[in-house]
């Protein structure tokens, strides 16, 4: 009897233990304990990962020049156990941590900030002058985001050091010079980036960029996001003299202005209407007085296309109406306009699959996150070099994605007030909200859990 009893008791006992082991298994998912796993990393690193932040948007450095900010970043990949190669492209950094077989994944962020004066009144804004190229002083600001995107890479550099049983592989950590002038990641990767420094080449790149969006969204969307974009300096030679004689020169200011009037027409009468495009004259630059004419002008074009052909078209257009303008005004041959190409980059477009599985791994993984996709946010005219990285690659795998980071509250105000968020990117009342610091975190680790687990073959 007594034994039964017992029998029945440990019988009861283990059906009990079973149905516990059973509701722990689905109460403690695997998913929602990797959630709670990373909010915890996330949430003891609070302080430190706000004052690595702060410390970087106090000292912005611009493309190039970026020595300070990289041996930052250096010293902490250094300091998680990361093989550091700093002076890629000049500024570029590398932190590579190697984890068994598996794909080779890549992180980016940018490194350089803006000639930009800072007009918020945070108490941790930037106050610093710089010298441009030219030698003349500036104020610089991160006015992009470059100071958040940094941290969200130590952050997720950190955790990957420190949770190696979640992932397998090699993480490569980069941190790219000079993104603003669309510089810097060609720049690496012609400084022999992937043959040079014994460093891999990525199965998968990933990038985050801040926006003007509410913190806690984020835009990650299918297929082409961003424009390409080419940067062009024209040269107009003419023959100076004095102003009150200009049949006794060539006016290089009246040459630069009537071939930029008509470079609007091969945008509206050339290009293909289906395909937005965009080319702007940001600078032009001529003479020092009333009455000299001088005997050069220069502009600084922007173009931004989504289709190579209107490229094509374009920059033929521009080199025909140079040298037909300069044929009007009688030039010699050799006083020809002349054309420079500086910085490009190719449109942006999200693998599809990648895409697909990270904002569905991001939703499970991050609470009451709110996503946009492409059905939401159409492309924009804006542009990146990201892709700089895996040009020469076979696969070209990569995804980047909006996160938004201004204050919730402060977007609804100024939305229903303005129909505009408070703040775009590149103004000097650019600024982070803090909540989006640890947001970002969490985008960075699960985005890059999600690429080591998947397979997007
Ligand atoms: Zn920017
Ligand atoms: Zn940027």
């Amino acid at each position: 009897m007594k034994y039964s009893y017992l029998l029945q008791r440990s019988t009861a006992y283990r059906a009990a233990l079973v149905f516990s082991f059973f509701l722990f298994c689905i109460f403690t998912s695997p998913a929602q304990d990797l959630q709670q796993e990373v909010e915890k990393v996330v949430q003891e690193g609070k302080t430190d990962f706000m004052d690595i932040f702060k410390t970087l948007h106090q000292n912005p450095e611009l493309g190039f020049q970026e020595k300070e900010t990289a041996q930052f970043i250096a010293e902490h990949l250094d300091s998680y156990g990361y093989t550091v190669t700093t002076g890629i492209g000049k500024t570029g950094v590398v932190g590579v941590l190697k984890n068994g077989e598996g794909p080779v994944v890549m992180y980016r962020t940018e490194l350089d900030a803006l000639p930009v004066l800072e007009t918020t009144d945070l108490p941790y804004k930037s106050t610093k002058t710089v010298l441009e190229d030219g030698g003349s002083e500036t104020p610089v600001m991160h006015a992009c985001g470059h100071d958040a995107h940094m941290t969200w890479m130590l952050s997720a550099a950190k955790y990957f050091a420190e949770h190696k049983n979640r992932w397998k592989g090699t993480l490569l950590m980069l941190g790219q010079p000079a993104e603003e002038p669309v510089l810097g990641a060609e720049a690496m990767v012609n400084d022999g980036l992937y043959t040079k420094y014994d460093i891999p080449e990525p199965d998968y790149l990933y990038g985050l960029h801040s926006w003007p969006l509410p913190t806690g969204s984020i835009t990650a969307a299918k297929g082409t996001r961003m424009a390409g974009t080419d940067q062009l300096d024209i040269t107009f030679y003419g023959v100076g003299g004095h102003g009150s004689s200009p049949h006794l020169a060539k006016d290089p200011v009246m040459i630069a202005v009537n071939a930029i009037t008509l470079y609007q027409q091969a945008v509206s009468r050339m290009s293909n209407p289906r395909n937005p495009v965009v080319l702007t004259v940001g600078a032009l630059t001529a003479g020092a007085t009333n009455n000299v004419i001088p005997d050069k002008a220069v502009a600084k074009l922007n173009l931004r296309w989504f289709d190579v052909k209107d490229r094509e078209v374009l920059v033929d257009a521009i080199q025909r109406i140079n040298k037909s303008v300069a044929q009007m005004y009688d030039l010699d041959e050799q006083l020809y306009p002349e054309m420079k190409r500086k910085g490009w980059s190719y449109p942006l477009v999200n693998n599809d699959k990648m895409t697909t599985v990270i904002r569905s791994d991001i939703k499970t993984n991050i609470p009451n996150v709110k996503i946009f996709t492409e059905d939401d946010i159409p492309a924009e005219m804006g542009s990146e070099d990201f892709h700089h990285l895996v040009i020469h690659n076979k696969k070209k795998n990569y995804f980047y994605a909006f996160v938004g980071v201004v204050d919730p509250v402060q977007y609804e105000k100024s939305m229903s007030a303005t129909g505009k968020p408070p703040y775009y990117n590149h103004n000097g009342n650019y600024q982070v909200d803090p909540g989006a610091i640890p947001f970002g975190q969490e985008l960075a680790i699960h985005g890059l859990l999600s690429i080591f687990n998947n397979n997007f073959e």
